[in-house]
């Protein structure tokens, strides 16, 4: 039933991708989005999977393929990890990512992450990362990231595909639109290398007040909305070598 509803659905709705070669031509700069335990590491929370999920577990190895490719060309990465105040709690959600617990930790793949030169990490304590990385004083760490490198275009991984990618990518559009990122032209999203939850409807029907979210279904509408939005859906990374004309 699921996955005729999942075929009728990419019939409906198809997601065009192309393939990505980066060659170092153009600056690129690689965005992970909650890489983190408390939604990626089995068991490490109320938002984390319970048992082991194919979706979740590629998306992290796809996002440590990448992150390694870019720190070894020392091109920019970028990585926002989502952390909250444990007095504050981020509705609808329970509680999750608190701070200074392992769940507000990237997932230990990427914990190397932590002492490169060329990445910017950044806690956020709300879905929106093009918001979370906005300063006390007005400034937005992530504007400056973008500035600070030239960056042209940016490779967007994490997770989830229809929350916290979805609700970056489209403010980072609009702020690209509105000509906040001068040198942004495009916004690339990574099907292979995105994850989403995943509550199946007869689970969630058992739970009082809870929400539905069936996994490959709700990434392929993540990645849909994204494309409506202006990004492009990319279904293969590759690295190239730069051929002089
Ligand atoms: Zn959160």
């Amino acid at each position: 039933m699921v996955s005729q509803t999942i075929e009728l659905l990419k019939s409906e709705l198809p997601v065009e991708q192309e393939s990505l070669t980066l060659n170092g031509d153009v600056n690129t700069g690689l965005v992970l989005v909650d890489v983190v335990n408390g939604f990626c590491t089995v068991g490490a929370g109320n938002l984390a999977p319970q048992q082991p999920n194919k979706q979740i577990s590629e998306m992290v190895d796809e996002s440590v393929r990448l992150a390694r490719a870019f720190c070894e060309k020392k091109w920019p990465v970028f990585g926002f990890i989502d952390c909250h105040h444990p007095d504050v709690p981020e509705h609808p959600y329970p509680p999750h990512c608190i701070a200074g617990t392992d769940e507000a930790r990237l997932v230990p793949a990427l914990q190397w992450l932590e002492n490169e030169p060329n990445v910017k990490l950044r806690f956020k304590d709300c879905i929106n990362g093009y918001l979370g990385s906005v300063e006390k004083d007005g400034s937005n760490v992530f504007v400056d990231w973008i500035k600070d490198n030239q960056i042209k275009v940016i490779l967007v991984v994490g997770i989830c595909t229809d929350v916290c990618v979805l609700d970056f990518v489209s403010s980072t559009l609009s702020a690209r639109n509105r000509g906040f990122l001068p040198s942004l032209e495009d916004v690339f999203v990574y099907s292979g290398g995105c994850a989403t939850y995943d509550l199946p409807v007869d689970v969630a029907r058992a739970i009082k007040g809870a929400i539905a979210h069936p996994q490959d279904l709700l990434h392929h509408v993540g990645l849909y909305m994204a494309r409506g939005r202006g990004a492009k859906i990319i279904s293969e990374v590759s690295f190239g070598a730069l051929v002089e004309p």
